[in-house]
């Protein structure tokens, strides 16, 4: 930022004290989730949601409201892509939206979000849904005032997305999710016909966690993670999370006898703390200074975790490396052998273990069963066994208990309606990514089995993570990529990468994927 735009300084200096209590809000809610006392619960629903009403009002102040008019009028012919005007352009859309949720209605929310999740935590382990059920029905209300308050055009999930997946609608979502089931089918039906193509069963060994989590620090520390600026440990639902550049953390949970678990966890939030430790210094302590939303973010997290994590090329550097953590387990197992194993599609109950095949279909459940809520066409209380029935139709097979169906995602517990479609749109924008790098990169996958992967994280700070905030999601890929999200390089990802693996041949859909 520069002495030539003083009004925008102003608004910076303004808002820097927002960001801190949002950075400090982050490491409490990272806290309760790794060392919390179990019975602070309630002193911290409290502590969250004084230090979000204070943020609340101060962003909504008369003050922001003036500085942001004063920077307004100061960039209106600079450089439209200039930090300056972007951030500017920034706080606009989220002020407009801030101001239109009372500072009460907002607290009240948070409050109520993290006994909710308090309640979500004994509830999943005691497959109790009726305990939950009333707290999920208030989350679902919340939402549903949430929309009302934001107002929207088309279709009140459109108000839930957008703070996740800026500019983007439920229509939108509709029709690519759409899109995309009828692709992924001919493939799980292709994949179904030719059986296991590998005995996994290696997996299911003895996997010291100790031992894990070392081989998932050594391969963090090899992606581009910087310790300096993030730390590692253990929850049990694993996250990215942070405040600011230079402390961006991450979180893993092992299973002693299932070895993917955790070093597929730390690839993933390695993936997302790359992106973070990666924004433009220029924009710390402003509110540009994170992903560009959520879908982006995960596009960041998949394309560690999968693109080059799952790949071929990047275990025939690593398998030797994992072989001398776990002689023992994996005494008889080739890298051909294990690269199969950890690609095996398999459709499962739990979406944070399901292959790449399925996963979206766990996904486009999720996305329908909150448009349901939303609309009323499903109750809370029948929610179990819509779930089971669409588990049914989508994937083969229904959860006997509700710890492994319903209960077993954090999102609604905590209020988050409008997020499970970012899962999706992060790996369909994972896999255009990674084409376009490689497309500047030929030897990209040469480097991958090197162990080189400071080409490709270059280039990914180059066209996505330095630029944080600044362009909205579409915005950033069209420049990245030439191309807003489209499904076929996606399509043509699963199907080359799987087709290979099972022995399978693309099925072109009748109904004609864009080419
Ligand atoms: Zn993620």
């Amino acid at each position: 930022m520069h002495e030539t735009t003083p009004a925008v300084q102003r608004l910076r200096e303004h808002l820097a004290p927002i960001v801190d209590i949002h950075g400090a809000l982050a490491i409490l809610g990272w806290d309760q989730q790794t060392c919390m006392p179990p019975g602070a619960g309630r002193t911290r629903a409290e502590q969250r949601a004084t230090l979000g009403r204070l943020a609340h009002e101060l962003f909504t102040s008369a003050q922001t409201r003036e500085l942001l008019a004063a920077a307004e009028r100061e960039v209106d012919g600079l450089d439209p892509d200039s930090d300056e005007a972007r951030l500017v352009r920034v706080v606009r859309r989220d002020l407009d939206r801030a101001l239109r949720l009372p500072a009460e209605f907002v607290a009240e929310r948070a409050r109520a979000a993290a006994l909710s999740v308090e309640v979500w935590r004994r509830a999943r382990p005691a497959d109790d849904f009726a305990a939950f059920a009333p707290w999920l029905e208030q989350m679902v209300t919340y939402a549903r005032r949430t929309a009302d308050y934001v107002g929207y055009q088309d279709h009140p999930y459109d108000a839930l997305l957008d703070p996740y997946e800026p500019g983007m609608t439920a229509a939108e979502v509709r029709t690519l999710f759409h899109q995309l089931r009828e692709a992924t089918v001919p493939l799980v039906r292709a994949i179904d016909r030719r059986g296991a193509v590998v005995d996994a069963a290696f997996l299911r060994r003895e996997y010291d966690e100790a031992r894990q989590e070392a081989f998932g620090r050594a391969v963090a520390s090899a992606f581009g993670y910087d310790w300096e600026r993030g730390r590692l440990d253990r929850a049990p639902h694993p996250f990215a999370s942070g405040a600011g550049r230079d402390d961006v953390r991450i979180t893993a949970r092992y299973h002693r006898r299932y070895l993917p678990t955790g070093i597929f966890s730390i690839f993933h939030e390695t993936g997302h703390a790359l992106y973070e430790q990666g924004t433009d210094p220029a924009l710390a302590r402003t509110p540009l200074a994170r992903g560009a939303s959520l879908g982006m973010h995960e596009s960041q997290s998949r394309l560690w975790e999968n693109l080059v994590g799952r790949s071929r090329a990047f275990w025939r550097r690593y398998f030797p490396t994992l072989r001398e953590h776990f002689p023992e387990a994996l005494r008889d197992v080739d890298v051909e052998t294990f690269y199969r194993a950890v690609n095996l599609v398999e459709p499962g109950l739990i979406r944070t273990e399901a292959d790449e095949v399925t996963y979206n279909l766990h996904i486009i459940l999720r996305f329908d069963l909150e448009v349901a809520l939303l609309e009323g066409a499903v109750r809370t209380a029948e929610l179990p066994e819509v779930w089971r029935a669409k588990m049914l139709e989508y994937l083969g097979r229904a959860p006997a208990t509700d710890t492994d169906g319903v209960l077993q995602d954090i999102h609604w517990a905590q209020g988050s309606i409008g997020y499970f479609p970012t899962y999706t749109l992060g790996n369909v924008i994972s896999a255009q990514l990674f084409a376009a790098a490689r497309a500047a990169l030929p030897d990209l996958e040469a480097q991958i089995e090197q162990g080189a992967f400071a080409p490709l994280l270059g280039w990914l700070r180059e066209h996505v993570h330095r630029h944080g905030r600044k362009f909205l999601p579409r915005e950033l890929l069209e420049r990245a990529t030439g191309r807003p999200v489209t499904l076929e390089p996606y399509l043509e990802y699963l199907w080359s990468k799987y087709g290979d693996i099972y022995g399978v041949a693309r099925v072109r859909e009748p109904s004609g994927a864009p080419a």
